[in-house]
C-alpha cells in the first residue's frame, strides 16, 4: 500500500516538501449498533425484489442504483427523482453509508487518504493518486489488517481482524469518487491497500462485479488491477472468472530462502507454484502478470537478486514494478539509495525483462498504507494502557 499507481514512471522519489492538514475528527461511534443492511450489499436483483415487495415499480432500482453509483450524493434524500415516501422507505430499512470518515490527508501532489471507521469500530484506510492529465486511481483495502505478515508492511503488524464486506470494499471507491471534483473521473482502481484482497476473495469478486456492471460503477475490468501476495489456488480461480482484470503478484524475492524471510507464508507456498498459477493466469486470460519487488536495503537489492530475478521471468510476458520501501516508523527496514536501485533496474532491462520503479506519490501524508490505521490503533491501545 501507499502511493503506488502502477504506472510506468522510472523516476525515483518526486520531490515533496511536507505539509499535512491535520487530521479531521469525528465523534467516536454511536452506542447502539446500526443493524441495517448496506443499500451496497444489494444486488441489482435484489434490490428489485426489495422494491417488488414494497409495491414500487422495477425501473426504480436502475434508478437508485445510478445515484449510488454515480450521484456524487450524501444520502437517500438526495435522490431527487424518486418519491418521496420511497427516499423514506430506503432510509429506514438500509444504511446509505458504513463509514464515518475519522481521518483526511492532502498531499502537496494531490494524492487524497482517508481513514474510515466501520460500523463496528474498525478502521480501514483508502487513497486517491492524480496524474496528469486526467488520470485517477484510487487504491482500496479488502480485509482490516492482514495475516500476512510480510516484515516491511505496516498492515500485518497488529494482525487480521475481518474481511470486509461487499458494500465496504465498494464504498471507498464511491466515497473518493464524492471527493474529486465534477470533472474529475475515477479512471483506475488498484486492490493495494490493507489485506489480502485473494483471502477475502467471494466478497472482492462481487465488489468487482459492482464496480464493473454497466449499471453498477461501470469502469473496465481491464482498469482494475488486484494485487496478491501469491495464493496459487485462488489465482486460478481468479483468472476462472473470465473477466480482463489485472492481476500483480508480490514476489520482493527471487528465491524461496529469502522469499520466505520476508513473507513468511511462502513457507508452505513456495515460488514455483506461483510461477505456475501466474502462467496459467497469462494463458487463461491473455494479460500481462505484473511483478511488484519491494526493494529493502541490503537484503534483496543486490546485482545477484536482480540477475536471478531476470532468470526467473525470463521467457514470460511479465513487467517487473521495483517498489522502493516506503518507510515504515515502526521498523527498521529502509529503502536503498537511488544508485542502488538503478542498478537493479539496469540488470533486469538489460536482461530483457520490463521493469520500472513505482514513482511514490502523497509522500508527505503517510509513508506506507496501513500506517494510518496502525497509528491510530497504537493510540488507542496507549489510551487503554493510560487508563
Ligand atoms: N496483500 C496484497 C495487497 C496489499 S499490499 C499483496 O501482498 O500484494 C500492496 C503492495 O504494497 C504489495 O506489493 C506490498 O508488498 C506493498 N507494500 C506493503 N508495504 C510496503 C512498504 N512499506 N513499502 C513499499 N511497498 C509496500
Amino acid at each position: 500500500p501507499g502511493g503506488r499507481t502502477g504506472t510506468e514512471a522510472v523516476s525515483v522519489e518526486a520531490e515533496l516538501t511536507t505539509v499535512s492538514l491535520p487530521v479531521i475528527e469525528a465523534a467516536p461511534p454511536a452506542t447502539a449498533p446500526d443493524i441495517r443492511r448496506s443499500i451496497l450489499d444489494l444486488t441489482h436483483e435484489e434490490l428489485t425484489a426489495w422494491l417488488s415487495a414494497a409495491g414500487q415499480p422495477a425501473f426504480r432500482a436502475k434508478q437508485i442504483r445510478r445515484w449510488l453509483f454515480r450521484g456524487r450524493i450524501q444520502s437517500f434524500a438526495d435522490m431527487r427523482d424518486l418519491p418521496q415516501r420511497l427516499r423514506e422507505q430506503l432510509a429506514s430499512e438500509f444504511r446509505f453509508s458504513s463509514f464515518e470518515r475519522v481521518g483526511h490527508q492532502v498531499a502537496l501532489d494531490r494524492t487524497e487518504k482517508l481513514l474510515l471507521r466501520l460500523g463496528d469500530g474498525e478502521l480501514v484506510e483508502c487513497v486517491l493518486m492524480r496524474d496528469p492529465p486526467d488520470r485517477r486511481t484510487v487504491c482500496i483495502s479488502t480485509q482490516v489488517g492482514c495475516a500476512m505478515g510480510c516484515v516491511f508492511c505496516a498492515s500485518g503488524l497488529l494482525g487480521v481482524k475481518r474481511n470486509l464486506t461487499v458494500a465496504e470494499i465498494v464504498e471507498q471507491v464511491l466515497v473518493l469518487h464524492r471527493l474529486m471534483s465534477d470533472d474529475e473521473q475515477i479512471s483506475n482502481v488498484v486492490v493495494m491497500g490493507i489485506g489480502e484482497p485473494l483471502a477475502n476473495f467471494r466478497s472482492l469478486m462481487t465488489a468487482l462485479e459492482q464496480l464493473t456492471e454497466d449499471d453498477g460503477f461501470g469502469l473496465g475490468a481491464r482498469r482494475i488491477t488486484v494485487s496478491t501476495v501469491g495464493l496459487p489456488e485462488k489465482i486460478r480461480e481468479f483468472a476462472r472468472s473470465g473477466k480482463q482484470y489485472n492481476l500483480a503478484i508480490s514476489l520482493h524475492a527471487p528465491n524461496d530462502d529469502l522469499r520466505t524471510q520476508i513473507v513468511p507464508v511462502n513457507r508452505s507456498i513456495g515460488i514455483q507454484d506461483i510461477m505456475e498459477a501466474a502462467d496459467e493466469f497469462h494463458f487463461t486470460t491473455g494479460r500481462r502478470v505484473s511483478w511488484e519487488y519491494v526493494l529493502l536495503s541490503g537484503i534483496n537489492d543486490q546485482p545477484q537478486h536482480a540477475q536471478q530475478l531476470a532468470e526467473l521471468l525470463a521467457g514470460r510476458i511479465a513487467h517487473v514494478n521495483l517498489i522502493p520501501m516506503n518507510g515504515v516508523s515502526e521498523l527498521v527496514m529502509t529503502a536503498p539509495q537511488e544508485p542502488q536501485t538503478r542498478r537493479f533496474l539496469d540488470i533486469l532491462q538489460q536482461r530483457g525483462i520490463a521493469a520500472t520503479v513505482r514513482k511514490r506519490k502523497g509522500a508527505d501524508i503517510d509513508a506506507a498504507c496501513g500506517q494510518l490505521r496502525l497509528n491510530r490503533e497504537q493510540l488507542r491501545n496507549s489510551d487503554v494502557a493510560d487508563n
